[in-house]
Formats: structure tokens, C-alpha cells, sequence
């Protein structure tokens, strides 16, 4: 690890400014993947500017009667919220779903948006990777890619994006709230990460010096037909290779409105609205789910190793599907990791 100082930053306008003046500042939250990184040598920042102390903790009413996510609450904190557990189940099954009881204890909800690819290559500095080094080349594409993309892939890059926490959010609308140099913004959900095209070390298409400070929800009711289904190597404490969040409105065995989105299988969360369109007015049925699982993948590409992933992400779809519209929760880590 490089040698590096240490601030506290004493206010959002001021955090960016001190980004702005100096590329080798970092900011820092619950530290959980960006001190790995720095052990790794792939992070090498010359001072990292600690967020924890803005004031941006609650969890409160958004404008819209939605809910507002502190950017500095803790993952635990958000997924264990009264009004998450009632109002966005959704999301506190993905948040559930992922890392440890204690890594979700020191996680952000902003950290958790910025978190790197696992792709072991990334985290290699003996191979080559254009995430980490742009124009060196990427050893997943011939290489051992079992964890890689199947959608939205580029010949440049095929890492997945590993957040569970983001797919939830991705599927339930959410916009993220940002402050830069130039003010405050909103950004939608779909359009805060970006596929890797010819810019793979681009994860997300914030400027280095813009916040995040908090999430929203919208005021919307999935809270009685979502499903988050995770597939990973073993039950607990593993990264997705495939994941799901699933929401339906029904009116009777009618849908009128489906929310889908895949983890494990892009460079960010895939949402695809079309699909979602066309599960509207359509009868919850097995048959129904089927399309659109099929449609859901039509564009998938398999790499060798990860080409199971595109019959799992059809397979896992369906069973999401139905669970959300049979209002039963999936057997999840809501049981064995139950905490605060
Ligand atoms: C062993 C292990 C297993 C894990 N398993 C899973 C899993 O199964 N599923 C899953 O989803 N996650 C998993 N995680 C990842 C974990 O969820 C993330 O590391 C965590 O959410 C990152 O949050 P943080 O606050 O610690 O971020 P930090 O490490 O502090 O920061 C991460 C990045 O975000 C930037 N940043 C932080 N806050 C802000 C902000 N407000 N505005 C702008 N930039 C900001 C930092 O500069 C840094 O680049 C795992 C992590 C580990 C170590
Ligand atoms: S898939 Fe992306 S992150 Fe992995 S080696 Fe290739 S360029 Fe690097």
C-alpha cells in the first residue's frame, strides 16, 4: 500500500472543492472496498478525505412521499429501516443478500453505489486489464471468465457490476441525489452506471468530484408481489452470479405494472423497460414469465466459461417471477443473517 494522509471533510461543498484541487484525493466511507483496493495496489490515492462525519445519516420522507436515503447510512441501517421493511421489502432483501452481518454494519449506501467489479484480472497487477490500466488489453475476453457478462458487453471489457443492493434499487425506480461543483443534480437510477463500451475504467458517469448524498425511493407500492433471487456459488457470503429483483402490481392474475432487473450478468444493473412493457396487461402466468425471460436474454453472448449464465438468468427469471406474483418470499439471508 502507498504511504497517504488523512482528512475529515467538514461539509459537502467543501468535500468537492478539496476533490476538484487534487486528483489524488479520495473520498472515503465505510473504507470496505476501497481500503481492499488500496492493499491491493490497484487504489493508490495521496490523501483520502473521510466522508463519515456530513451530516448525511437519516433516513427520511423524500419530497415526493417517497423515501430519501442518507448517503452515509450504514447498509444495516437502511435494509433494518421500519419504512424500508414495510414500504421497499424489495430492497431489504437485496441489501440482505449481500456481504456479511458485519461488512453491512460499516458499508454506505453511497459506497455501495461506487463499489469495483470482482473480476479477479482487475485485482491482478501481474495481468493485464483496461479497467485498471486503460489500453492494456483484458484477459477475461480468452481467459477464464466463469463470473463475466453476458449483456452489454464490449470488446474492451466484461466485467459485472457486484452490488446487490443496486439491482433492488435499479428495479424500484430510485434516482440518486448528487452535488458538484456546479450544484445539485439528480441522476435516475439507469443512468448512473454505464456499460463499458471503449471506457471501461468509467464505472459510473459521475465526475470524480461529484457527491453522492443521498437515494430516493419513489412513492410507489411494490411491497406485496417482489422477489429478490440470488444464485452464487454458496448461500452466503458470495457475490451473485446471477440475480433478480422482481416486482408486479396485479389486479387479480392481471399485471399492470413489472418492474425486472439482472445482477451478475452486465457492467450495471440491466433493466430493460421493454420487457417490463410487455409483461403489462399479461396474465401472471408461467407461460407469460417465459417470454419475457427469453426476451430478457435475446441479446445475451457467452465467453466459454460463462455461458451457463444465459439458460440460469432465464431459469432464474421465471422462478423470480413467480414468487413475485404468489407473494412468497424467497428463503434468503433475511433469516440466517438476521441482525441489526
Ligand atoms: C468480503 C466482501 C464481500 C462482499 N460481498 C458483497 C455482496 O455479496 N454483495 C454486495 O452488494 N456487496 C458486497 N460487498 C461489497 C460491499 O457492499 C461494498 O464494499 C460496500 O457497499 C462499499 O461501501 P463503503 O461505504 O464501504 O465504500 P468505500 O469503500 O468507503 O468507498 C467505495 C467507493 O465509493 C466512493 N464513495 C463512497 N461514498 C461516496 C459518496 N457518498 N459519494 C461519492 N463517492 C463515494 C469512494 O471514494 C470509493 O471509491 C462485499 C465486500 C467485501 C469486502
Ligand atoms: S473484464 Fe474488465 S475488469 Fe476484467 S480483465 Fe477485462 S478489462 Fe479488466
Amino acid at each position: 500500500m502507498n504511504s497517504f494522509t488523512y482528512t475529515r471533510a467538514t461539509g459537502v461543498e467543501a468535500a468537492v472543492r478539496e476533490k476538484a484541487a487534487d486528483e489524488g484525493v479520495k473520498f472515503i466511507a465505510g473504507g470496505t472496498n476501497l481500503l481492499d483496493l488500496m492493499k491491493e495496489n490497484v487504489e493508490r490515492p495521496s490523501r483520502l478525505l473521510d466522508l463519515n462525519h456530513l451530516p448525511l445519516k437519516s433516513i427520511e420522507a423524500a419530497p415526493d412521499g417517497g423515501l430519501r436515503l442518507g448517503a452515509l447510512a450504514t447498509n444495516a441501517e437502511t435494509a433494518w429501516d421500519e419504512q424500508v421493511k414495510q414500504r421497499y421489502p424489495l430492497l431489504n432483501q437485496a441489501i440482505l443478500a449481500g456481504a456479511s452481518p458485519q461488512l453491512r454494519n460499516m458499508a454506505t449506501n453511497g459506497g455501495n453505489l461506487f463499489q469495483r467489479t470482482r473480476c479477479y484480472y482487475f485485482y491482478d497487477l501481474a495481468t493485464p486489464c483496461n479497467k485498471r490500466e486503460p489500453g492494456s488489453g483484458c484477459s477475461a475476453i480468452g481467459g477464464y471468465n466463469r463470473i463475466h457478462a453476458i449483456l452489454g458487453t464490449s470488446e474492451s471489457c466484461i466485467a459485472t457490476h457486484p452490488s446487490d443492493m443496486c439491482i433492488g434499487l435499479a428495479a424500484l425506480n430510485a434516482t440518486v441525489q448528487v452535488t458538484g461543483p456546479n450544484g445539485e443534480r439528480t441522476v435516475k437510477f439507469e443512468d448512473f452506471h454505464r456499460l463499458p463500451e471503449d471506457k471501461p475504467e468509467l464505472d459510473t458517469t459521475l465526475a470524480p468530484d461529484e457527491i453522492v448524498t443521498a437515494i430516493d425511493l419513489p412513492n410507489e407500492d411494490f411491497s406485496q408481489h417482489f422477489s429478490y433471487l440470488k444464485l452464487r456459488d454458496r448461500q452466503s457470503y458470495a457475490f451473485a452470479l446471477v440475480s433478480v429483483a422482481a416486482a408486479l402490481q396485479l389486479d387479480g392474475n392481471t399485471i399492470k405494472e413489472a418492474r425486472l432487473a439482472l445482477g451478475g450478468v452486465a457492467h450495471k444493473p440491466w433493466r430493460d423497460q421493454q420487457v417490463e412493457a410487455m409483461l403489462q396487461g399479461q396474465p401472471a402466468t408461467e407461460d407469460t414469465f417465459r417470454r419475457a425471460a427469453a426476451a430478457m436474454v435475446a441479446t445475451a453472448q457467452g465467453y466459454g466459461h460463462n455461458t451457463f449464465k444465459i439458460e440460469l438468468a432465464k431459469r432464474a427469471i421465471v422462478r423470480a417471477l413467480k414468487q413475485a406474483a404468489e407473494g412468497t418470499q424467497q428463503a434468503s439471508d433475511i433469516f440466517t443473517n438476521s441482525n441489526p
